[in-house]
């Protein structure tokens, strides 16, 4: 297995309630020239975590930080007018909770980041380090 130090929070940068699934994001990473999907776990309008990249093979998600880290995304991020906007369900703010948890509690000492933290863009649409602070 990779070591694993950081996980890394994205939204797919689509309208609220707009449902997605891990063959759209495949499909527009591919046409992006990635190998597909390059995030490893996508959460669901509905808290659904489908799985994407596996986890032992290094996402496409964060500039400089995918070797050591693992991608997590939620279906939204945008308001109806395309602006950037936490439009997390409840049902997917449980799951993210849950998922996050699971990898921290597998890469100990992994910390979390939005991808905002390393990039000059508005993903996750939420401060995802100081949600997450603080979990162990
Ligand atoms: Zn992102």
């Amino acid at each position: 297995m990779r070591k694993i130090t950081e996980i890394i929070v994205h939204c797919t940068a689509t309208p609220e309630g707009r449902w997605h699934t891990v063959a759209d994001v495949d499909h527009w990473h591919r046409q992006r020239g990635f190998f597909g999907i390059g995030y490893h776990f996508l959460v669901l309008l509905d808290g659904t975590i489908a799985t994407g990249r596996p986890l032992w093979r290094v996402g496409a998600h964060c500039t400089g930080h995918n070797t050591h880290s693992v991608g997590i995304c939620y279906v939204g991020g945008l308001d109806a007018q395309g602006k950037p906007k936490d439009t997390r369900t409840p049902e997917q703010r449980k799951a993210m909770l849950q998922l996050i948890q699971l990898l921290k509690s597998v890469f100990v000492g992994a910390t979390v980041y939005g991808h905002r933290d390393f990039a000059a863009k508005a993903c996750p649409c939420f401060d995802a380090r100081k949600e997450y602070e603080g979990m162990e």
